[in-house]
């Protein structure tokens, strides 16, 4: 199909259907507007060409010109995936753009998606409908002076007796709640106006219709008029971490999970992609020359994920070590390894070279130590004490990554920072980012690091786990 009018749902990536999140990844083009989350544009293959058409300050883009663009590309044979805000044939003249390509003869396909009218008050708590307050919802528009004026019967929806939820009408809010009282709806009728609802910064007005002139509001909102309004069965602005700014500093696709817990949790988790995982100085040769005779070292050592995936990419399969053993230095290595089908032979009960040296069996013979190419010599230091023939292969190399400059604004005013290992202190300190109140700390290598480039460590994890920092930040910062 090559044209999709997509719904991208309120605001919350969680609330893409299925079936959007399949043609965004299969799309040659991205067309998208300011009510559409950003970050589902990741969704997309990184070639895809991305464009914003939405409404810029005071230069809005014509419809006409945007149904040009989806004809033409449409034609070219392109899948392009209409991006819109909520559901794309509420309020989202998703309507006109399939009027327009139904003219042009171009096939196409509509994904619906969760409209505002009724997530927003979901997530402030409030059912549209309710046993024994409301038997409808009626979903208007109080965008122009003319649908306040002209186009809409008011005074019949005020005589309906069901949830009236107004979306665009924070501007005309003052006319619309005097000719809803002009219909003869009580001005104590609850009302709640919730702000950029289903995100992180989602806030909740409540007032009643004699109030809401008065009361402070920006768009975008959806406004609830009727007696579900008055009802507070709040979840989402109650979560421990709601409304909390948490930067996140971790090597490329590791961050996703810490960020996915904090969500959980209610926080807006700013990921900084503060360091990247690329090739050593020699491009890999001396990595690959050691995967080549693996099985003649007595023992294999891993000190990260990274070594093992990239000397497990060298290699057909496990065999390759031969009777070689495997250590490693703590429970996420062994997990990597274990991936690879390998049990490790030796894991540490302390999680540190140290720890490693600790248990170190007494012998003698050739180690191979495929590591990060800057990391500590602790270990082929007291190895090589120990009477063994240690060979130090670099097998990545870790260089500071450059955050975009909305990674930049968003992390400028967060709540906290959290750093998992010294090398994210360092890295982040070179974006030269201002440092947020609160700083975690995973552990107390990592808390020395960041006392030592200067900042105040506020907490550290009491095991050096990513769930015992989450969960450690969730208690300092509960409100
Ligand atoms: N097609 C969209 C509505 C587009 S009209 C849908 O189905 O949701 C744009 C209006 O929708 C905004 O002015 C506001 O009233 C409402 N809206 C959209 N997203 C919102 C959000 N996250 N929070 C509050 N209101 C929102």
């Amino acid at each position: 199909m090559p044209v999709a009018l997509v719904g991208a749902g309120p605001g919350d990536p969680g609330l893409l259907t299925r079936r959007g999140a399949e043609l965004l990844a299969a799309a040659d083009v991205v067309l998208y507007d300011s009510l559409a989350e950003v970050s589902l544009l990741d969704l997309a293959p990184p070639d895809a060409e991305r464009h914003f058409v939405g409404k810029r300050p005071g230069a809005p883009m014509p419809q006409e010109e945007i149904n040009a663009i989806l004809v033409s590309h449409g034609r070219a044979g392109r899948r392009v995936v209409r991006l819109k805000g909520g559901d794309p044939f509420v309020f989202g003249r998703g309507g006109e753009e399939a009027e327009a390509l139904v003219a042009a003869g171009v096939p196409f396909e509509v994904v619906p998606g969760v409209t505002s009218a009724v997530a927003v008050p979901a997530y402030a708590g409030i059912p549209v409908t309710h046993r024994g307050l409301a038997t409808s919802f009626t979903v208007v528009t109080g965008h122009s002076r003319h649908a306040v004026d002209a186009d809409t019967n008011w005074e019949a929806l005020a005589q309906l007796g069901g949830t009236i939820v107004v979306l665009m009408g924070v501007a005309h809010r003052a006319a619309i709640a005097s000719r809803l009282v002009a219909g003869g709806l009580p001005g104590d009728t609850p009302v709640a106006a919730v702000r950029w609802g289903t995100r992180p910064d989602q806030r909740t007005v409540r007032t009643t219709l004699s109030g809401l002139a008065a009361v402070e509001l920006e768009p975008p909102a959806a406004i609830v008029i009727g007696a579900v309004a008055g009802l507070d069965l709040s979840w989402y602005e109650a979560r421990p971490l709601f409304g909390r700014r948490i930067v996140v500093t971790r090597a490329g696709g590791q961050a996703s999970s810490v960020a996915a817990q904090l969500r959980d949790l209610g926080a807006a988790a700013v990921e900084l992609p503060t360091i990247a995982i690329t090739d050593p100085a020699d491009g890999g040769a001396a990595l690959r020359a050691a995967a080549a005779r693996l099985a003649s070292f007595a023992w294999v050592v891993f000190t990260s994920a990274n070594a093992v995936d990239r000397t497990f990419a060298l290699v057909r399969d496990a065999r390759a070590f031969g009777a070689a053993r495997v250590a490693v230095v703590g429970p996420a290595t062994a997990d990597a390894l274990a991936r690879h089908g390998v049990v490790a032979d030796l894991v540490p009960e302390r999680f540190v070279a140290e720890g490693l040296l600790d248990v170190w069996p007494a012998g003698t013979g050739r180690v191979l130590l495929p590591r990060a190419a800057v990391a500590r010599d602790a270990l082929p230091d007291g190895l090589r004490a120990r009477g063994w023939d240690v060979e130090v292969v670099d097998a990545y190399r870790t260089v500071p990554a450059q955050p975009s400059e909305k990674e930049r604004a968003a992390a400028a005013g967060a709540d906290a920072v959290m750093f998992s290992s010294s090398s994210t202190v360092t890295n982040f300190m070179a974006m030269g980012i201002p440092v947020p109140p609160v700083v975690a700390c995973i552990g107390p290598v990592t808390a020395r690091a960041a006392e030592a480039a200067g900042l105040r460590v506020d907490l550290v994890a009491d095991e050096s786990t990513v769930e015992s920092l989450v969960a450690a930040l969730a208690r300092r910062l509960e409100r």
